[in-house]
Protein backbone atom coordinates (compact mmCIF):
# COMPACT_ATOMS: atom_id res chain seq x y z
CA UNK A 1 0.00 0.00 0.00
CA UNK A 2 1.73 2.97 -1.26
CA UNK A 3 0.19 6.43 -0.18
CA UNK A 4 -0.12 9.00 -3.35
CA UNK A 5 2.38 12.24 -2.94
CA UNK A 6 1.74 15.03 -5.67
CA UNK A 7 4.70 13.76 -7.90
CA UNK A 8 3.62 10.67 -7.55
CA UNK A 9 0.09 11.78 -8.87
CA UNK A 10 1.55 14.29 -11.80
CA UNK A 11 3.28 10.78 -12.93
CA UNK A 12 0.48 9.02 -13.35
CA UNK A 13 -1.73 12.24 -15.31
CA UNK A 14 1.18 11.51 -17.80
CA UNK A 15 0.38 8.89 -18.76
CA UNK A 16 -3.60 9.63 -18.67
CA UNK A 17 -2.49 12.10 -20.91
CA UNK A 18 -3.69 10.12 -24.21
CA UNK A 19 -7.63 10.34 -22.95
CA UNK A 20 -6.95 14.38 -23.33
CA UNK A 21 -8.97 15.28 -26.36
CA UNK A 22 -11.51 12.36 -26.34
CA UNK A 23 -14.86 12.04 -25.63
CA UNK A 24 -16.37 10.99 -22.37
CA UNK A 25 -19.03 8.28 -23.74
CA UNK A 26 -20.25 8.09 -20.01
CA UNK A 27 -19.16 8.18 -15.65
CA UNK A 28 -20.33 5.42 -13.70
CA UNK A 29 -19.17 4.92 -9.63
CA UNK A 30 -20.91 4.55 -6.39
CA UNK A 31 -20.60 8.50 -6.20
CA UNK A 32 -23.19 10.11 -6.72
CA UNK A 33 -23.00 13.10 -9.79
CA UNK A 34 -25.08 14.30 -12.35
CA UNK A 35 -24.07 12.03 -14.81
CA UNK A 36 -26.00 14.04 -18.00
CA UNK A 37 -23.00 16.57 -17.44
CA UNK A 38 -21.09 13.97 -19.41
CA UNK A 39 -23.09 12.85 -22.10
CA UNK A 40 -20.62 13.30 -25.00
CA UNK A 41 -18.39 15.55 -23.23
CA UNK A 42 -15.13 16.43 -24.34
CA UNK A 43 -12.25 15.83 -21.88
CA UNK A 44 -10.15 19.44 -22.76
CA UNK A 45 -7.29 18.68 -20.62
CA UNK A 46 -6.06 16.54 -17.46
CA UNK A 47 -4.19 18.87 -14.66
CA UNK A 48 -3.38 17.94 -11.26
CA UNK A 49 -3.41 20.25 -8.02
CA UNK A 50 -1.44 18.33 -5.14
CA UNK A 51 -2.77 14.71 -4.78
CA UNK A 52 -5.94 15.26 -6.88
CA UNK A 53 -6.36 14.64 -10.37
CA UNK A 54 -8.31 17.26 -11.99
CA UNK A 55 -10.33 16.29 -15.30
CA UNK A 56 -11.26 19.66 -17.54
CA UNK A 57 -14.43 19.63 -19.29
CA UNK A 58 -16.13 23.09 -20.81
CA UNK A 59 -18.26 24.06 -17.97
CA UNK A 60 -16.78 22.69 -15.21
CA UNK A 61 -13.77 20.45 -14.05
CA UNK A 62 -13.74 17.02 -12.15
CA UNK A 63 -11.48 17.06 -8.68
CA UNK A 64 -10.31 12.96 -7.77
CA UNK A 65 -8.48 12.62 -4.61
CA UNK A 66 -6.57 9.44 -4.98
CA UNK A 67 -4.69 8.63 -1.63
CA UNK A 68 -3.28 4.72 -2.80
CA UNK A 69 -1.13 4.55 -6.00
CA UNK A 70 -3.01 1.64 -6.33
CA UNK A 71 -6.70 2.97 -6.93
CA UNK A 72 -6.32 4.16 -10.35
CA UNK A 73 -6.42 1.40 -12.63
CA UNK A 74 -6.82 2.17 -16.89
CA UNK A 75 -8.71 -0.54 -18.41
CA UNK A 76 -8.81 -3.19 -15.27
CA UNK A 77 -11.16 -3.62 -12.07
CA UNK A 78 -11.19 -4.56 -8.76
CA UNK A 79 -13.96 -6.95 -7.08
CA UNK A 80 -15.41 -3.47 -5.20
CA UNK A 81 -17.28 -0.80 -7.24
CA UNK A 82 -15.32 1.91 -8.24
CA UNK A 83 -16.03 5.17 -6.80
CA UNK A 84 -15.86 6.60 -9.91
CA UNK A 85 -15.17 5.84 -13.57
CA UNK A 86 -14.70 7.71 -16.70
CA UNK A 87 -15.83 5.34 -20.09
CA UNK A 88 -14.61 6.41 -23.27
CA UNK A 89 -15.52 4.15 -26.50
CA UNK A 90 -12.67 1.57 -26.18
CA UNK A 91 -11.56 2.22 -22.84
CA UNK A 92 -12.14 3.06 -19.31
CA UNK A 93 -10.57 4.45 -16.36
CA UNK A 94 -11.07 3.80 -12.92
CA UNK A 95 -10.70 5.50 -9.18
CA UNK A 96 -10.91 3.56 -6.24
CA UNK A 97 -11.70 4.64 -2.80
CA UNK A 98 -11.08 8.43 -4.20
CA UNK A 99 -13.06 11.33 -3.29
CA UNK A 100 -15.13 13.21 -6.17
CA UNK A 101 -16.02 16.79 -6.58
CA UNK A 102 -17.39 18.32 -9.33
CA UNK A 103 -16.73 22.26 -9.67
CA UNK A 104 -18.54 24.59 -11.90
CA UNK A 105 -15.51 27.25 -11.90
CA UNK A 106 -11.45 26.90 -12.91
CA UNK A 107 -9.19 25.16 -11.32
CA UNK A 108 -7.19 27.88 -10.22
CA UNK A 109 -10.21 29.69 -9.20
CA UNK A 110 -10.92 26.98 -6.03
CA UNK A 111 -7.31 25.65 -5.23
CA UNK A 112 -4.32 28.21 -4.43
CA UNK A 113 -1.68 26.81 -6.79
CA UNK A 114 1.00 28.99 -4.91
CA UNK A 115 1.01 26.04 -2.18
CA UNK A 116 1.39 23.23 -4.68
CA UNK A 117 4.66 21.88 -4.27
CA UNK A 118 5.34 20.24 -7.79
CA UNK A 119 4.15 23.69 -9.51
CA UNK A 120 6.10 26.52 -10.52
CA UNK A 121 3.30 28.95 -8.49
CA UNK A 122 4.73 27.25 -5.68
CA UNK A 123 5.89 30.38 -3.11
CA UNK A 124 7.62 29.27 -0.74
CA UNK A 125 7.03 33.03 1.12
CA UNK A 126 3.85 32.73 1.12
CA UNK A 127 3.92 29.22 2.53
CA UNK A 128 6.37 30.84 5.72
CA UNK A 129 3.80 33.37 6.22
CA UNK A 130 1.08 30.37 6.42
CA UNK A 131 2.97 28.26 8.83
CA UNK A 132 3.72 31.09 10.69
CA UNK A 133 1.12 32.79 11.40
CA UNK A 134 -1.67 30.56 11.30
CA UNK A 135 -0.29 27.34 12.56
CA UNK A 136 2.66 28.56 14.74
CA UNK A 137 0.88 25.92 17.80
CA UNK A 138 1.26 23.03 15.57
CA UNK A 139 3.87 20.74 15.20
CA UNK A 140 5.79 20.77 11.82
CA UNK A 141 4.92 16.90 11.33
CA UNK A 142 1.17 17.49 11.14
CA UNK A 143 1.14 21.33 9.05
CA UNK A 144 3.54 19.13 5.91
CA UNK A 145 0.27 16.61 5.43
CA UNK A 146 -2.42 19.25 6.14
CA UNK A 147 -2.93 19.50 2.15
CA UNK A 148 -4.24 23.24 2.77
CA UNK A 149 -0.91 24.49 3.59
CA UNK A 150 1.35 21.98 1.41
CA UNK A 151 -0.90 20.36 -1.67
CA UNK A 152 0.77 17.08 -2.69
CA UNK A 153 3.26 16.45 0.19
CA UNK A 154 3.17 13.01 1.55
CA UNK A 155 4.75 10.37 4.12
CA UNK A 156 7.97 9.94 1.84
CA UNK A 157 8.44 13.42 1.57
CA UNK A 158 7.49 14.70 4.96
CA UNK A 159 9.88 11.99 6.48
CA UNK A 160 12.82 12.73 4.10
CA UNK A 161 12.61 16.28 3.87
CA UNK A 162 12.57 16.88 7.89
CA UNK A 163 15.53 14.62 8.19
CA UNK A 164 17.57 17.08 4.98
CA UNK A 165 16.11 19.71 7.25
CA UNK A 166 17.31 17.87 10.03
CA UNK A 167 14.16 18.76 11.88
CA UNK A 168 12.23 16.80 14.80
CA UNK A 169 8.32 16.36 13.21
CA UNK A 170 7.24 17.08 16.80
CA UNK A 171 9.00 20.40 16.84
CA UNK A 172 6.58 22.97 17.11
CA UNK A 173 6.20 25.79 14.44
CA UNK A 174 6.36 28.61 16.57
CA UNK A 175 9.97 27.22 17.73
CA UNK A 176 11.70 26.14 14.37
CA UNK A 177 13.82 29.08 13.47
CA UNK A 178 12.59 30.89 10.77
CA UNK A 179 15.90 29.89 8.58
CA UNK A 180 15.17 26.33 9.10
CA UNK A 181 11.77 26.95 7.88
CA UNK A 182 13.00 28.10 4.41
CA UNK A 183 15.47 25.43 4.21
CA UNK A 184 12.56 22.93 4.82
CA UNK A 185 10.36 24.78 2.06
CA UNK A 186 13.40 24.63 -0.24
CA UNK A 187 13.53 21.28 0.14
CA UNK A 188 10.43 19.97 -0.42
CA UNK A 189 10.06 21.73 -3.62
CA UNK A 190 13.82 20.04 -4.78
CA UNK A 191 12.83 16.61 -3.23
CA UNK A 192 8.98 16.60 -5.13
CA UNK A 193 11.41 17.56 -8.22
CA UNK A 194 13.58 14.56 -7.63
CA UNK A 195 10.47 11.94 -6.56
CA UNK A 196 9.18 12.49 -10.33
CA UNK A 197 12.49 11.36 -11.70
CA UNK A 198 12.80 8.79 -9.73
CA UNK A 199 9.62 7.50 -10.53
CA UNK A 200 10.66 7.32 -14.22
CA UNK A 201 14.09 5.81 -13.34
CA UNK A 202 14.33 4.55 -10.35
CA UNK A 203 12.64 3.28 -7.30
CA UNK A 204 11.91 6.23 -4.79
CA UNK A 205 11.68 3.68 -1.65
CA UNK A 206 14.94 2.39 -2.57
CA UNK A 207 16.79 5.68 -3.13
CA UNK A 208 14.98 6.97 0.29
CA UNK A 209 17.09 8.07 3.31
CA UNK A 210 15.59 6.81 6.06
CA UNK A 211 11.85 6.26 5.04
CA UNK A 212 11.21 2.34 6.01
CA UNK A 213 14.92 2.43 6.60
CA UNK A 214 16.79 1.32 9.74
CA UNK A 215 19.28 2.91 10.29
CA UNK A 216 20.61 6.32 9.59
CA UNK A 217 22.97 6.54 6.90
CA UNK A 218 25.42 9.45 8.62
CA UNK A 219 25.60 7.85 11.96
CA UNK A 220 24.03 4.59 12.49
CA UNK A 221 21.76 5.24 14.90
CA UNK A 222 18.42 2.99 14.89
CA UNK A 223 15.88 5.12 13.14
CA UNK A 224 12.68 5.13 15.02
CA UNK A 225 9.18 4.92 13.35
CA UNK A 226 6.17 7.20 14.83
CA UNK A 227 2.78 7.60 13.52
CA UNK A 228 1.24 10.79 13.34
CA UNK A 229 -2.39 11.17 12.32
CA UNK A 230 -2.17 7.64 11.29
CA UNK A 231 0.45 7.78 8.78
CA UNK A 232 3.91 6.51 9.32
CA UNK A 233 6.90 8.83 9.91
CA UNK A 234 10.71 8.01 10.36
CA UNK A 235 13.14 10.18 12.85
CA UNK A 236 16.83 9.37 13.26
CA UNK A 237 16.77 11.27 16.80
CA UNK A 238 20.51 11.78 16.82
CA UNK A 239 20.24 14.17 13.61
CA UNK A 240 16.73 15.56 14.13
CA UNK A 241 16.77 18.49 16.77
CA UNK A 242 13.37 19.03 18.70
CA UNK A 243 12.26 22.23 18.38
CA UNK A 244 10.26 23.12 21.35
ZN1 LIG B 1 21.35 10.34 12.11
Amino acid sequence: MIMTEGPSILFIKNKLQRYKGKIVSKVSGTTQVDESLFAHALLIDIQTFGKNFLFLFKEFFVAIEVNLVGNVLVNKQKKVAASFSYHFEENEINFYDSEIMILKAKPSDYFNLKTDISKSEFDADFILNELRTNHAEESIGDALLNQKILAGVGPIIRTETLYHAKIHPDSLIKSIPEKKLIFLLKMIQDYAEEFLTLLKTSSVEKNALIFEKKNCPKDKTPILMEEIGNIKTYVCPKCQKFFT
